[in-house]
């Protein structure tokens, strides 16, 4: 029933282990990491008569872990902590960039990246630059663990393909072979801070001989109900040098991959014309 917050019952794991078993137990409990999306819902009573999974014991899930092909995010690192790694800020400056963005200093301090990829917003911050990244969500449940490319991890608006009793345990970042030419992270909101994207776009794109696109990765948050790369412009760049004509078959291709929509934050040609501004300038190298 909705209303006023009632007090709930708390399950709290002190172990990744005991958190999969209880939750394997208590399916409909509701998982709970910084509580920065969740504390939402509690306020307006939405979580009235559920069990909470207080996963805040579990410390395990909240170590960045650097290895020799990549880093291992652990689902309950805060924005601000992914932000402070030393890896991850030399190899993985999008997400860092990402991480910034969301909400301001008290909310990058509370939420937690397994907490982002778990609400599934399409303006979640995060996602384009995991998707650039090629990450994978490392997830556990009491059927065992699942690696799932962060393109497999949405299924529309706020709707994840994890499974009844699934927990997200991990994000792997893989490093990437060769450093990009360029790399662009770009949040377009009402406000500097604590503000929704209308866009928010990641991209790489690395040149080889005679510039010639040896590389290009391009994704976009806020304009489909999921985080999307756009694999028709980049199959538009990839192998060709960046002539106006490719460049343009791009722009044009972009909105293949997306399906903006007017809502209270911005309309569906504002974000349209914003986002193929970015890419354009990206491939201009203009940025
Ligand atoms: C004022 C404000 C500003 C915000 N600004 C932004 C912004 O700019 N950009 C942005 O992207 N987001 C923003 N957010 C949303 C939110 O802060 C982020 O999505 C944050 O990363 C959520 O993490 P959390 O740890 O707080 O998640 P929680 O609130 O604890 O949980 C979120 C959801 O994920 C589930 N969950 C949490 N951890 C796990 C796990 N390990 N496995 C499975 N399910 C799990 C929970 O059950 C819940 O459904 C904002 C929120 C607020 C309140």
């Amino acid at each position: 029933m909705r209303g006023a917050p009632e007090t709930m019952a708390v399950l709290r794991p002190k172990s990744g282990a005991e958190a999969v078993k209880l939750y394997g137990q208590q399916t409909k409990a509701v998982p709970l990491a910084g509580g920065t999306d969740f504390m939402v819902l509690w306020n307006l009573g939405l979580l009235n008569g559920r069990t909470i999974l207080d996963l805040s014991g579990v410390r395990d899930w909240r170590k960045i872990a650097a290895a020799r092909t990549g880093v291992l995010v652990g689902s309950l690192a805060t924005h601000a902590e992914i932000g402070r790694h030393p890896t991850v800020r030399a190899e993985f400056p999008l997400l860092v960039s990402a991480c910034a963005t969301i909400g301001a200093a008290q909310i990058q301090n509370r939420g937690t990246l397994g907490g982002n990829i778990a609400n599934a917003s399409p303006a979640g911050d995060t996602f384009p630059s995991l998707l650039v990244y090629e990450a994978v969500v490392r997830t556990v449940s009491p059927r065992g663990k699942r690696k799932l490319p962060i393109s497999e991890v949405f299924a529309g608006v706020k709707r994840t393909t994890l499974g009844p009793g699934e927990l997200i345990e991990a994000v792997e970042l893989p490093f990437l072979d060769k450093r990009p030419s360029r790399r662009l992270f770009r949040k377009v909101g009402t406000r500097l801070a604590q503000a929704i994207s209308k866009t928010v776009a990641a991209g790489i794109l690395r040149l080889g001989k005679g510039g010639v696109v040896e590389d290009f990765r391009f994704a976009l948050g806020s304009m489909a109900p999921t985080a999307v790369r756009l694999t028709e412009a980049e199959s538009a760049v990839v192998g060709f040098k960046l002539t106006p004509a490719v460049v343009d078959e791009a722009c044009r291709r972009l909105e293949r991959s997306v399906s903006p929509i007017d809502d209270i934050r911005s309309t569906r040609e504002y974000r349209l014309e914003v986002s193929r501004n970015i890419l354009r300038s990206f491939l201009e190298g203009n940025q």
